[in-house]
């Protein structure tokens, strides 16, 4: 269904909508490209893409069509994380045993209600993630955050994760090529969308992924059409996977200050940087009881329980961490280089690294917003990052991402414009996924 742009700005036009129709009038639109907004727009969406944008004007709709006064309103792109992770964890434990279709879906219910539409999950899924991902996309399950999936990451013999705390085993230890090769074609053939690699010794404590296999598996990945994203911590290592053609770097550099020589090769590689600000944040923030403990912003999707949990064990935990100065020094880092690449031009993606315990899905997305620009981005590159950049990266463009005739309509209705102050991506009126509203009722309340 198309309709002239021309016949909406005449005044008075009556354009003929099917039934369930949206049409949210008035609105300042933000459409993810980075270009000025669009102020006193017209989005129609038919089905779940948007058919028309239009600017000004007055459009009458049929009866049959659902309006949305859109004054006052600012409509942005649905939130799209480049790195996170679902099903692993209940309450504040990460363990294979928790990893169940239903909570699988109650993390991407979660993530919806907060305006994140669609997630990664990077390298720590069992088989249910499959299922849920085909029952979103065919539509039989509504009102959750979309969601991709690595399936189980690689690392190598005695590899970082192979010993954190619930997805022992979970890592494929690959130690040659040909086995990395092997495992990439298993896990296309298995419905990955993408693959996931860990390249960290975690300071000399663990065996480090060999370049030789790294390669094979980035190769690997592209023939068999998937994107390849890489958790990394050193600058070294960001050089030699982007000389590869790794496609997302899913953490920050935090082992030094980037430099021009990355730059160049991020540059040359068309590689996204996505910087897991808060992800750093969580490995300390707790020893200093963080006042959004009490917003009820946060409280909304997490139970007392946790929220106990956090001000006593973990509190505690991080207190008395032999790593807490590192932490909070890498965390300083990652805010320095992600304004130096932001600067130099390098694709700024968005990832959290949400849902392991401590790091909340939903809240820490909009959290990550406000550090990115405490980094110094404006509100505008991070709205880029998590919508066009994203899309782009994940290779899922032609339907995501921008806010365009012909994209499906996952967006964000805004009762204020987070131009202004990053702050506003708060302020939610409705999510839409498919153009359906996400019921801002349906907050997850684990007990
Ligand atoms: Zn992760």
């Amino acid at each position: 269904m198309r309709f002239s742009l021309a016949a909406l700005l005449l005044s008075s036009t009556v354009v003929g909508l099917a039934q369930g129709t949206l049409a949210i009038r008035g609105v300042t639109l933000i459409d993810g490209s980075g270009g000025p907004p669009t102020l006193n727009a017209t989005v129609v969406v038919a089905g779940d893409r948007i058919v028309l944008i239009g600017e000004g004007g007055t459009l009458q709709v049929s009866d049959n069509a659902t309006v949305v006064d859109g004054r006052g309103k600012t409509l942005i792109p649905g939130m799209i994380n480049l790195h996170g992770h679902v099903g692993m964890t209940n309450g504040l434990v990460q363990a294979q045993e928790n990893y169940t279709r239903d909570n699988v879906i109650e993390n991407l219910r979660t993530y919806a209600s907060y305006g994140v539409t669609t997630t990664t999950s990077l390298g720590t899924d069992l088989n249910p993630v499959i299922d849920v991902r085909d029952a979103i996309n065919r539509g039989e399950l509504r009102g959750v955050a979309r969601v991709l999936t690595a399936l189980q990451g690689f690392t190598t013999a005695n590899g970082y994760p192979t010993q954190a705390p619930g997805v022992k085993g979970l890592a494929l230890e690959v130690s040659d090529p040909a086995e990395a090769r092997a495992q990439v074609d298993r896990l296309a053939d298995s419905g990955a969308d993408l693959v996931k690699m860990w390249v960290d010794s975690h300071h000399g404590n663990f065996e480090k992924l060999h370049p030789n296999i790294s390669r094979a598996i980035i190769d690997q990945a592209h023939k068999r059409g998937l994107i390849a994203a890489a958790h990394l911590y050193e600058l070294a290592d960001a050089k030699h996977l982007a000389n590869a053609g790794l496609d997302i770097i899913a953490h920050s550099v935090r082992d030094g200050a980037v430099d021009r020589d990355l730059i160049r090769r991020l540059l040359a590689r068309d590689v996204t940087y996505a910087p897991t600000l808060t992800r750093e944040q969580s490995t300390f923030v707790y020893a200093d009881l963080p006042d959004w403990l009490d917003e009820a912003f946060f409280a909304r999707s997490v139970s007392p329980s946790v929220v106990q949990g956090l001000r006593t064990s973990m509190r505690e935990t991080q207190s008395k961490d032999a790593e807490q100065a590192i932490n909070r020094k890498n965390f300083r880092v990652a805010m320095r280089n992600l304004k130096r690449l932001a600067d130099a031009g390098v694709k700024i993606g968005f990832a959290t690294d949400t849902g392991p315990p401590g790091r909340f899905p939903g809240y820490f997305e909009h959290w990550e917003a406000e550090l990115m620009v405490q980094a110094g981005l404006t509100p505008m590159q991070v709205i880029v990052s998590f919508s066009k950049t994203a899309s782009e990266a994940l290779g899922i463009d032609r339907d995501f991402g921008t806010l365009a005739e012909g994209k499906i309509a996952d967006m964000i209705l805004l009762d204020s414009n987070p131009l202004g102050n990053i702050r506003n991506l708060r302020d939610i009126n409705t999510v839409y996924l498919g153009g359906q509203s996400v019921l801002q009722q349906s907050l997850s309340t684990h007990p």
